[in-house]
């Protein structure tokens, strides 16, 4: 009997790209996958500083070369390509509209650099859009409908998924919870205003909160110098919210804070969008129950028992790959 041809891909029949650039461009990463979403091969390069356009598109260049070998190839060719982004991106133009933590990137066509770069076709979008996305295909999201994903990093993103799909507003900047005012008056953002929860719970925030407070309390301080050798200027989130476990006034302070006014956000967020999951992902989130358990206590305390009562905060499943796979599941999405 002849096969009939459902117009469906066997996953044989090629391969896609997955590409991940941070929001500061210093962290990108490549990765060739199978059509169910299986990485293949992947590269990772992470730099020490904020490299120019011209450096990252050098990078993931070399990064492709090494990833897409021609052998690689088997059976298959490649049919396309997901770019996930740590900044503003309007994904139905394919343009980047600017990244917060790094120069040169305003309204860089880079869905367009790709598609003549590998003549097939380029889906790029934000990153925690894409995350968002992998989250419900392949992560902790798998099977829900309306899903918001967290992403707490040098930054704060949110992907937010409606009925399976991303949900990216009339100018594509739904889901930049990183600039929710939280705070009247409070600490200045990466975008240049005051009081945004970027300012207050991302892992930049929370490090320099703990390193500025810490300097008027002499104990803070050689816990700090403990925990770091001596770098204090090397602390991570993790010792950071480990000294709040141990007691340090000052990390209970900046912990306290992270989750109040995360927590506010969020639940303005269920208020308005009924969830039945929030997926909290990026290095933030891998301090894991220290983080979620508060989290989930406060958002509780605040919420509405009737939206509270179906929703699911968890740790993303994913962890530091959700970026990666969200960029592959971008390419995947519509095949
Ligand atoms: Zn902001």
């Amino acid at each position: 009997m002849a096969q009939k041809n459902t117009g469906k891909l066997l996953a044989t029949q090629g391969y896609v790209v997955g590409i991940e650039i941070s929001g500061s461009g210093s962290r990108q990463s490549v990765a060739l996958a199978d059509l169910n979403g299986n990485i293949l091969r992947q590269a990772r390069r992470p730099l020490e500083y904020v490299p120019d356009t011209t450096t990252v598109l050098a990078i993931l260049e070399e990064m492709l070369a090494e990833v897409v070998q021609p052998e690689q190839l088997k059976d298959g060719r490649l049919l396309r390509v997901g770019v996930a982004i740590g900044g503003l991106v309007d994904a139905s133009q394919g343009i980047v509209r600017t990244l917060h933590h790094a120069h040169g990137w305003d309204n860089f066509p880079l869905q367009d650099y790709f598609e003549k770069k590998f003549a097939i076709p380029c889906i790029i979008d934000n990153n925690a859009n894409a995350a968002a996305l992998a989250e419900v295909q392949y992560g902790r999201g798998k099977g829900e409908r309306n899903v918001l994903y967290v992403g707490l990093g040098r930054g704060i993103g949110g992907g937010l998924v409606v009925n399976g799909h991303i949900y990216h507003g009339s100018s594509c900047t739904a889901g930049e919870i990183g600039h929710m005012l939280v705070k009247e008056n409070g600490p200045r953002c990466s975008c240049g205003m005051a009081g945004h929860l970027e300012a207050i719970a991302s892992a930049r925030a929370i490090v320099r909160a703990m390193i500025g407070l810490s300097v008027e309390y002499p104990e803070t301080e050689a816990a700090i110098s403990r925990v770091t050798g001596a770098r204090a200027e090397r602390i991570t989130v993790a010792q950071v919210f480990q000294l709040a476990l141990d007691g340090d006034p000052v990390a209970r302070y900046v912990v306290n804070d992270v989750h109040t006014y995360l927590g506010i956000a969020l639940t303005n967020i269920v208020h308005l969008v009924n969830p039945d999951m929030i997926i909290l992902g990026g290095p933030v989130a891998q301090v894991g129950s220290l983080l979620i358990e508060p989290l989930r206590a406060k958002v509780q305390e605040l919420c509405l028992p009737a939206a509270f009562e179906a929703l699911h905060i968890v740790q993303s499943g994913l962890g530091s790959e959700a970026n990666l796979m969200g960029a592959v599941t971008l390419a995947l999405q519509d095949m």
